[in-house]
């Protein structure tokens, strides 16, 4: 077998081929890229017909939905759960991994700017005041978890897969009500059960 030799700096100079990698800063303007699909055709095949059927039925019963989150790719889920952790200082800017594929720059000339710079971050994805760190590795990337708020007036009157109606008279009226989460579950939609409160994430296994 030949083997071929790429010679990648050139003869004429010894000095070793390298570049620069340039970093860009933080700040607001990331948050429009590497952007997800909130859609309900983003998620899997396996869980689509249960969030479809759930969905279906909470219409019917004139509730509220409103789509936050679908499918987040990894590179979305890292500037996510980073910038959250900064603008919550529970994390130095200058201790922030990085990810290949993100050219992001987390240090500011002063870590009050790094701070400031993960908050706006925050607030355009809409998770400042989200109540537990994002994840890294999620139910999202996986298309196996949905963000939605959900809402109604007065009394719920919503079918159980099995066809059998619950009728929901205490509050919350969101999807934080414990009679609702039981219906969610009766079609395979679970609501968040892990650490913290995750107040619109359902999931086909609750994390
Ligand atoms: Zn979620």
């Amino acid at each position: 077998m030949a083997v071929q030799t790429i010679q990648l700096t050139p003869h004429s100079d010894p000095t070793p081929a390298a570049f620069e990698v340039r970093r860009e800063l933080s700040g607001v303007q990331w948050c429009a890229r590497f952007p997800g699909d909130d859609t309900l055709d983003a998620l899997d095949p396996t869980f689509r017909p249960d969030v479809t059927a759930f969905f279906a039925a909470l219409t019917a019963a004139h509730a509220n939905t409103s789509i936050g989150s679908v499918f987040r790719p990894r590179n979305r889920a890292y500037l996510m759960h980073w910038s959250y952790r900064l603008f919550h200082q529970t994390v130095a800017a200058r201790d922030i991994p990085r990810l290949d594929g993100v050219l992001i720059e987390w240090v500011h000339p002063t870590e009050a700017e790094s701070v400031r710079a993960a908050g706006s971050m925050c607030t355009g994805y809409g998770i400042h005041d989200l109540g537990t760190t994002p994840a890294l590795i999620s139910q999202h990337e996986a298309r196996l978890a949905i963000d939605v708020t959900i809402s109604w007036n007065g009394t719920l009157r919503i079918a159980n897969r099995d066809g059998t109606i619950a009728t929901i008279e205490f509050t919350p009226r969101t999807g934080m009500n414990p009679e609702l989460i039981a219906v969610g579950a009766s079609y395979g939609v679970i609501k968040y059960n892990r650490t913290g409160i995750d107040r619109p994430h359902w999931s086909s296994t609750g994390g």
